[in-house]
């Protein structure tokens, strides 16, 4: 199983991680972060594949992957 974890508070809300994730898993949160950036937010962690391309293409680092 793998998925993702999202670090709110490094997230500036730039969108570029859900164009990344060919399946469509990330999406934008309604809810800001406490320096009020709309954040990404992992939807369907059911069907993650662990690819990582999320995570490479994060420009602030705030997505790691894991893999169980
Ligand atoms: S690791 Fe891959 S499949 Fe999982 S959310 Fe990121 S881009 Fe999508
Ligand atoms: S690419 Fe990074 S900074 Fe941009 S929305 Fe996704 S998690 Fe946030």
């Amino acid at each position: 199983m793998s998925y993702i974890i999202i670090d709110n508070e490094r997230c500036k809300g730039c969108g570029l991680c859900t164009i990344a994730c060919s399946r469509k898993l990330v999406t934008m949160s309604d809810t800001p972060n406490s320096v009020g950036f709309t954040v990404a937010l992992f939807a369907e962690p059911e069907k993650c594949t662990g690819c990582s391309m999320c995570a490479e293409m994060c420009p602030d680092v705030a997505i790691c992957v894991i893999k169980e």
